[in-house]
């Protein structure tokens, strides 16, 4: 089916109807499953630079089949409520398809972060986060706000304090934001989470050869070159690591600026400190520097990576794009007139509500540590090295009685005796939240060729179960 361009909400909607068509639901729930169940809109104003300033924020919530729900708070000038409630219908359905526990929710303030002091910047959040606190869109048990474009550890420190404050006897308040710094309560690999997330999407795709067949590659992801737009939090991370520990190759780097190509391979770390430095990638002598990035979306490209915007790929240049791969870091890179254009050329998309869910898994595992106000790995990291250990002075002995000339490597070792820490377990989790949904989506992908790519797979599976948890609970 032909559409034009559909703003972002109805893209997410357009996608929910197609996938809701394979499955059979009782006569109101589809509806029940796909509208928005309520949008707050705050304008607060705060003292400042002499006079009052306004602002306008956001806090949607799409589903609460479970509770609580979740999802980042976004800072841009161009935050809207149309994009605050495509954004929280895509908390639901990612939710739903990693399997973690929460309804969907997002939140939004129109404001330039680039524009405000941090002290200034300090007093704004506390003002959004009091506002949200006192209707219960920040509260442990009923909404839990994350980072996304335009905030991070710091954001959700003040509003973490903030809602202390407001709930002084709350012993489970430090669960009322995720995403906060480790020595605020936060947990180890959040930051890398949705970036790591992306990597472990990626390496389960190539363990299926029909899968990597279908989007005309073959092999694994070494020595695979991929494009990356946005080196933020998530495209950075991903490209690190997919350069340094798949050993893939970042030929190109697409940011506001412009965007830097090499097909030896970019230096990810280098280039994410020059931007650091310099307020863009201009200047970077390792690479052919392009003035309009947007045009390096269409290079020649193994693996195309959206780390940056919504409607980055639209009908304008979905027909000229060549990765026959495109991982979505991003939510919402590709609008639906795009992906279909793109579909129709065989080009496969591993979708947004599955490839960027790293992020809200770690949130959903600092979530669990708060509210259980211990450590992953404190408890049993020394038993489990202490068992390990006698296990290799076991074998030691038994080898030395038989004669048996056998020596363990000290690689080995190292790597057995080790016990799990916060940081080891928190990445084997997020690692098999990743397998498992991509299993789940590429079965009925698979098993049902009518649903014809992974994005509707991925909704048809997330949408059954938010259904089941309504059908199990009542409505
Ligand atoms: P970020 O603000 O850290 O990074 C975004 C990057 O994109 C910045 O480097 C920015 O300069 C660049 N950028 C912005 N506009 C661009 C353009 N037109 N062309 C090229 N580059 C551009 O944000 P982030 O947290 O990395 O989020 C990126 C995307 O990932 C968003 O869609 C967000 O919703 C999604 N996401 C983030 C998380 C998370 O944990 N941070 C989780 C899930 C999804």
């Amino acid at each position: 089916m032909k559409h034009s361009e559909l703003s972002f909400r109805d893209s997410v909607e357009f996608m929910f109807n197609r996938a809701a068509k394979f499955i059979d639901l009782p006569t109101g729930l589809k509806e029940k499953i796909r509208v928005t169940n309520s949008t707050y809109t705050v304008r607060f104003g705060v003292r400042m630079r002499g006079g009052i300033k306004t602002f306008t924020g956001y806090r949607s919530v799409h589903s609460e089949h479970m509770e609580p729900v979740k999802g980042g708070i976004r800072y841009a000038p161009s935050v809207n409520q149309n994009e605050v409630e495509a954004l929280a219908a895509l908390m639901t359905f990612k939710c739903a398809l990693v399997e973690i526990p929460f309804g969907g929710s997002k939140g939004g303030l129109c404001i330039n972060p680039a524009d405000y002091s941090e002290d200034e910047l300090e007093i704004i959040t506390r003002r959004f986060a009091y506002e949200l606190a006192k209707r219960d869109l920040i509260n442990p048990s009923q909404n839990v706000p994350a980072p996304d474009m335009g905030t991070g550890e710091r954001e959700m420190a003040w509003m973490a304090d903030q809602y202390g404050r407001m709930n002084t006897t709350d012993i489970n308040a430090r669960a009322c934001v995720t995403g906060k710094p480790l020595g605020g309560g936060g947990i180890e690999g959040r930051i890398e989470a949705t970036g790591r997330g992306v990597q472990y999407a990626l390496e389960e795709f190539f363990r299926y050869p029909k899968d990597v067949a279908a989007a005309n590659l073959s092999g694994g992801l070494e020595g695979k070159t991929v494009i990356v737009q946005g080196l933020g939090n998530v495209g950075y991370h991903a490209a690190l690591f997919l350069s340094e520990e798949c050993g893939a190759k970042i030929t190109g780097i697409i940011e506001v600026d412009g965007a830097l190509s090499n097909d030896n391979g970019l230096d990810v770390n280098e280039i994410h400190q020059h931007i650091a430095n310099n307020g863009g990638i201009k200047g970077y002598k390792g690479g052919t520097y392009i003035e309009n990035g947007m045009k390096l979306l269409e290079g020649e490209c193994d693996i195309l990576l959206p780390a940056a915007i919504e409607g980055a790929i639209s009908t304008e240049n979905a027909s000229r794009i060549k990765a026959p791969l495109i991982i979505e870091a991003a939510n919402g890179p590709i609008t639906a007139a795009a992906n279909d254009i793109l579909r129709d050329r065989g080009i496969i998309i591993i979708p947004d509500l599955y490839a960027n869910a790293g992020g809200v898994t770690v949130s959903y595992f600092e979530w669990v540590k708060n509210l259980s106000h211990i450590r992953f790995g404190r408890m049993q990291r020394r038993e489990e090295e202490g068992r390990n250990q006698l296990l290799i002075e076991e074998l030691n002995h038994l080898f030395k009685n038989a004669n048996i000339p056998v020596e363990f490597s000290t690689k080995f070792l190292r790597r057995f005796s080790r016990g799990a820490g916060e940081l080891e377990l928190v990445r084997s989790g997020l690692d098999d939240t990743m397998r498992l949904g991509y299993q789940a989506m590429r079965e009925v992908w698979r098993s049902r060729p009518e649903v014809g790519d992974l994005r509707t797979a991925g909704f048809l599976v997330a949408i059954r179960r938010v259904a089941n948890s309504y059908q199990a609970k009542g409505m």
